[in-house]
């Protein structure tokens, strides 16, 4: 396979965590790939420009990893594992929410760091050669002919492949000429909100200055605030919250009310003087989510990655949170149900978190599972409420079962309600 594969060029276009990965994945089968990316290569670059410095990684990501041999240099030498997210509450107490009952964990990983070791990789394989500096321009996608850019002699270049696959990201340019054709569809959708990454340093002595292995939040409600480890025992912090509001804090007195009401805790921790001045050197950026059908052009290109897919980074495997919902009683409630049943059931009842975390089941399966679980829990309750007050119904015929009929039938009532609306959501 490996010998007929040879003789067919494919072409991935953006060199990121995905296009990397893929020539990686392309160059074990065989095939003639070659690699191409708008940017210089971020081996030699001082500061890479772009979007959040560090990831949470699970096992979907980290079999990839391994597929092409470099799991264990990622993980093992570079990974922090995070067993927990860590709440921050205004008041300044913290309070850990455990990912899975089991002990399992994510890990913070350096994005420049795993794309730098891909690249290195790929160009391990004698079949991939890479050639940065060169920007998509337009693709003939039937004909297999696709122009690039060389930006640093500014010539167009032609190159035929037998097949392209755009990797270039979620404005992908790859994606704009599959728009061009009749019957793709294309949704994109900017939320209110966006983001700004913010950095607590090491402590004096060169430690953290938070417990290093969780996943840090400090959730209120329509903004949020999350911190992932470094290996230089920094944090990456990230602040989340609408546009409107990030526009409306102009001037240090106004930021600095704003943290003192809901992040009092992390003024310290960044610092008062480092926090106004990342923030005003800064700008928030925008997230977007993108869905678009089909991915392909018959047998001659494809879309992968964010080019096909980009998803906000709040659940997922983006940054492994759900916003305010992790403060939620609600939230918590239906946690433990989801613990208690997993225990009675562990092959049948997988929590939805646990599934997308720590599993490689397909996503549309672990959406299906999630429905299927939200039915059972609203029968379960609707059960429950029912024995209740059959039972409350006996006990209130004698004087002595009064009392605790009535704690009995109110505690069942406040968890159906509870789990009911839990459940709806
Ligand atoms: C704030 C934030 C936090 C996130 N956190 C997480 C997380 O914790 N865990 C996680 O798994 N995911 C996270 N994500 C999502 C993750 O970053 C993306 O899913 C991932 O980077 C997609 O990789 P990609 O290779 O498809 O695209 P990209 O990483 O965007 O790479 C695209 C590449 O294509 C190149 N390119 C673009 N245009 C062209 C062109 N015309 N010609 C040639 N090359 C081109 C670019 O220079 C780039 O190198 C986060 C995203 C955001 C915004």
């Amino acid at each position: 396979m490996k010998q007929a594969n040879s003789n067919k060029k494919v072409l991935v276009v953006g060199a990121g965590l995905v296009g990397s990965l893929e020539a990686c994945y392309l160059a074990k089968r065989g095939y003639d790939v070659h690699l191409y990316e708008y940017r210089d290569d971020i081996r030699n670059m001082e500061h890479v420009p772009g979007r959040s410095i560090n990831l949470a990684m699970s096992i979907r990501g980290r079999t990839g990893l391994k597929a092409v041999g470099v799991e264990e240099k990622i993980i093992r030498e570079h990974g922090i594992p995070m067993y927990a997210r860590m709440i921050h509450n205004r008041d300044g107490s913290t309070k850990a929410i455990p990912y899975n009952k089991d002990g399992k964990c994510i890990y913070s990983v350096g994005r420049r760091f795993v794309n730098e070791v891909l690249l290195t990789r790929a160009e391990e394989f004698p079949n991939v050669t890479i050639h940065f500096h060169h920007k998509l321009l337009s693709a003939d996608l039937e004909r297999g002919k696709v122009t690039f850019l060389d930006t640093m002699s500014q010539d167009e270049v032609t190159v035929d492949a037998d097949l392209t696959i755009g990797c270039d990201g979620a404005y992908s340019n790859m994606r704009k000429q599959m728009m061009k054709r009749p019957m793709f569809n294309y949704r994109q959708q900017y939320i209110p909100h966006g983001y700004m990454e913010l950095c607590i340093p090491p402590a004096s002595d060169g430690n953290f200055q938070m417990p290093a292995n969780y996943l840090h939040i400090w959730p209120r409600g329509q903004y949020m605030m999350i911190a992932l480890p470094n290996q230089d025992k920094s944090w990456t912090v990230t602040l989340f919250m609408p546009f409107e509001i990030f526009n409306s804090l102009d001037t240090p007195e106004l930021l600095l009310d704003f943290f003192k009401t809901n992040y009092p805790d992390a003024i310290s921790l960044i610092g008062k003087e480092k926090l106004i001045h990342d923030f005003f050197a800064n700008k928030a950026l925008p997230m977007i989510s993108v869905k678009c059908s089909p991915y392909h052009v018959g047998s001659t290109s494809l879309l992968m990655g964010d080019a096909a897919h980009a998803m906000v980074p709040f659940y997922g495997q983006g940054m492994n949170c759900m916003r305010d919902l992790v403060n939620s009683r609600l939230f918590l409630l239906r946690k433990k149900w989801d613990d208690l049943l997993s225990r009675l059931l562990p092959r049948t009842w997988v929590p939805l978190y646990t599934m997308v975390t720590f599993s490689r089941e397909r996503y549309h399966l672990c959406i299906a599972k999630k429905r299927w679980q939200d039915e059972m829990i609203g029968k379960l309750v609707k059960v429950s409420a029912v024995a209740g007050i059959v039972l409350g119904f006996f006990a209130a015929k004698t004087q002595a079962a009064h009392a605790f009929s009535h704690s009995l039938v109110t505690h069942l009532n406040s968890i159906t309600a509870k789990t009911l609306n839990v459940a709806m959501r």
